[in-house]
């Protein structure tokens, strides 16, 4: 079980793990080419469909988020990608998909802005892309991108896919991978799921698979048609880190008993404590308004406080751990999570110690 020598968390990832979850993995081990593996994967695939909103497998990866976006590129990219990018990891797409080789243009809007779908319609009208690639919930910078009106548009488009990252909203606000047409929807568990890291759930529709077949250079560990081959026997393609699958299974099963609805509607009550305590202490939120994520709060450090020493008191005093921004707006803002288990009761706490540190820093 887990000390408690280090602090709760409550920066947007990883998030604090539950100790039923811990409970959950301390199960005995089994082979995963067998019954009990199979009985133990199927058994997860209902849950997890209906959190994705597809009817398409659910494929388990265990990697961290960034080796299915890596792997999305490597096999849906034939001719160009189009990076969407307005943040640290949506930024960073482009990147690995020109050290993939491939051919890719990006849309960069300023940090703390969304996407705008007008945009991605006309970047798309110039022609010769087949893939874009969007990251829902911009952890970076607490933006919350409108997934269906920039699904919408790549719709317009036949051939063009669409790739979403959805590893801090998925489970904490609604995505509906088959509805919105959307051709990949992946999450590291790290994050909304509030799972320990090193396992990527991801699903891809029908035309997705059809690419992957016709494209060279897919590699192995990431090979799309590998999962698929693997995921009608209730299988995956290597060895699977089985002891998250057991807190997945649990993680599942304890979403469905609370019920989608009610925790969306959970993560929209908590999420608006800290927008409610961030107003009463005069700061402002980076993100601009209909653009703010539902699983963490950016605030700006528009009164300018010594950001690493409100955090540090935070954490010498109530054992708790916010995060400090990051990269370029390290220091300029400074990021809340309220994903994962969060309740009334713990975020109540977490605002009793902000209220007690942040006096002494304005
Ligand atoms: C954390 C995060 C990632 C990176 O995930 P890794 O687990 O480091 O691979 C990617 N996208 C978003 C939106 C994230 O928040």
């Amino acid at each position: 079980m887990p000390n408690n020598q280090l602090p709760k968390l409550f920066i947007p990832g990883p998030v604090d793990i539950a100790p039923e979850t811990y409970e959950a993995m301390c199960q005995s081990m089994m082979g995963h080419r067998g019954g009990d593996f199979e009985a133990l994967y199927s058994s997860i695939q209902p849950g997890l469909k209906k959190i994705l909103g597809t009817d398409r497998p659910v494929y388990l990866s265990t990697s961290s988020a960034w080796g299915v976006m890596e792997g999305a590129i490597r096999n849906l990219v034939q001719k160009k990608v189009l990076n969407l990018c307005c943040g640290a990891f949506s930024d960073k797409w482009f990147g690995v998909a020109q050290s993939c080789d491939k051919e890719a243009e990006k849309i960069q809007v300023e940090w703390g802005q969304p996407i705008d779908p007008a945009a991605v319609r006309a970047k798309l009208a110039e022609g010769g892309f087949d893939t874009v690639t969007l990251v829902h919930n911009e952890t970076s910078t607490g933006v919350m991108n409108d997934l269906a009106g920039i699904a919408a548009v790549v719709k317009e488009f036949p051939g063009v896919l669409l790739v979403v990252d959805t590893v801090s909203s998925l489970s904490a606000v609604p995505v509906e991978m088959d509805d919105l047409g959307i051709d990949v929807v992946l999450a590291g568990v790290q994050k909304a799921f509030a799972l320990p890291p090193g396992l990527t759930i991801f699903a891809i529709s029908e035309a997705a698979l059809e690419r992957a077949a016709g494209t060279s250079g897919r590699g192995y560990y990431f090979d799309f048609i590998e999962f698929e081959k693997n995921a009608v026997k209730n299988n995956t393609p290597s060895t699977p880190a089985v002891s998250l699958l057991y807190a997945l299974k649990h993680k599942v099963d304890s979403i469905m008993e609370e019920g989608l609805d009610a925790r969306f509607a959970r993560h929209a009550q908590l999420n608006g404590m800290i927008h409610a305590w961030l107003t009463k202490h005069g700061f402002e939120h980076f993100a601009p308004a209909g653009f703010r994520s539902k699983t963490l709060t950016t605030i700006a450090n528009n009164q300018n406080i010594d950001v690493p020493g409100f955090i540090k008191a935070l954490r010498q005093k109530h054992h708790i751990l916010i995060n400090g921004g990051y990269g370029k707006i390290k220091g300029t803002t400074f990021r809340i999570s309220n994903m994962g288990n969060e309740s009334v009761e713990s975020m109540q706490e977490l605002i009793d110690a902000l209220d007690d540190v942040v006096v002494d820093f304005l």
